[in-house]
């Protein structure tokens, strides 16, 4: 398929991802390209995303080798997300997400979760940047750092992903398999609640990867949350992994129970409400919100309906991600072959 490059989207530690157009169809897809000889992760990704298909994981669009600039390039062709990743999401809204899209979002990661974990691979790296935002919500994203569970070889040789979002039992570097990828949502759920880090005072990785391996602390779990909210993520980050819920028990958890809000949502939609002030957004809450705890946690978190209240809640709670702090994130991927500090 003769396809034209557009505009770059993304720069990650491994790749660059470039809008693309199918010459013959006008489709518009997602390239990430690395120069061929550098490109042994990028196949390892090409590998799994190929081998997978559902509606919750970007789906594949095939992989092929250019030449650009007297460079020969490998090439990852996906499908593309109109409104970015999570994180831009959660930057378009002030900073924090409300319970409803919260709940709508991990819902859709989950089910992405429930479609690898059964298919035996563990992502490995979930965090808000890999989540992408498409027609119909949340997929998965971004499987460099993936490993099958069922092979031996992948399952002790590589522990990858990102400091931030690792498992005491990661950290510790003991084992990395599917209920890394559940902590992992714990802290993406953080993200999403209070558009900072689930380890919002440190940036050092190496302090990071102490913290979470041996200070016996689990990320803080915003106060504000429902009742139900809470416990769902409390499930997530059990440190002791055994302990620590699967997919399944997570899909029939009571915070995910009733679960239409956002059924409808257009998460395209550039009208979509975008502050506390939209008055539709409080009406639909308050009429399809379906637990007492979410509206009640909704109403006394920001107390009035009034707009000016609103307003003062609004600029006194907003938290605007701090997202200069990435820069000091690493990104590991395997301990004998790429270093990307
Ligand atoms: P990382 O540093 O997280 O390992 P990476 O090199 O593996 O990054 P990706 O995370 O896959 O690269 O992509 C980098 C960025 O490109 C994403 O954070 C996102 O902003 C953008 N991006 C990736 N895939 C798509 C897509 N299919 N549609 C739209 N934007 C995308």
């Amino acid at each position: 398929m003769e396809w034209r490059r557009g505009q770059t989207i993304g720069c990650g530690s491994s790749a660059t991802v470039s809008k693309a157009t199918c010459c013959r169809s006008g489709e518009i897809f997602a390239v990430k390209s690395v120069e061929l000889s550098r490109s042994e992760l990028l196949q390892r990704e090409e590998k799994f995303l190929c081998s997978l298909s559902s509606p919750y994981v970007v789906s594949y669009k095939g992989c092929d080798i250019t030449s650009e600039n007297n460079n020969l390039m490998y090439n990852l062709k996906m499908e593309y997300a109109a409104a970015g990743t999570l994180i831009d999401v959660i930057r378009r809204k002030s900073g924090e997400l409300d319970v409803a899209m919260i709940k709508c979002y991990t819902q859709q990661i989950l089910q992405g979760l429930e479609y690898l974990h059964l298919s035996g691979v563990a992502h490995c790296d979930i965090k808000g940047t890999n989540i992408l935002i498409c027609d119909t919500g949340a997929k998965i994203a971004d499987l460099g750092c993936a490993k099958r569970v069922d092979s031996e070889s992948d399952l002790t040789a590589r522990i990858g992903g990102t400091p931030m979002f690792m498992a005491p039992e990661v950290a510790c570097g003991e084992e990395q398999s599917f209920a890394a990828d559940i902590w992992a949502l714990g802290c993406t759920i953080i993200e999403m609640a209070t558009g900072e880090s689930p380890w919002p005072n440190i940036s050092d990785p190496m302090s990071i990867l102490y913290q979470i391996a041996y200070s016996g602390r689990t990320p803080v779990v915003p106060e504000y949350l429902s009742r139900q909210a809470k416990d769902f993520v409390s499930k997530c980050l059990k440190r002791d992994q055994k302990e620590r819920w699967t997919v399944k028990q997570l899909l029939k958890h009571p915070f995910l129970a009733e679960f239409s809000y956002v059924k409808n949502h257009n998460f395209l939609d550039s009208n979509s409400p975008t502050s506390i002030l939209d008055q539709g957004v409080w009406n639909s809450i308050e009429v399809e919100s379906e637990t007492p705890n979410d509206v009640f946690d909704l109403q006394t978190k920001y107390l009035s309906s009034c707009p000016d209240q609103r307003m003062t809640r609004l600029l006194s709670s907003s938290r605007v991600p701090n997202w200069t702090c990435e820069e000091t994130w690493i990104t590991i991927r395997d301990s004998n072959n790429e270093e990307e500090l």
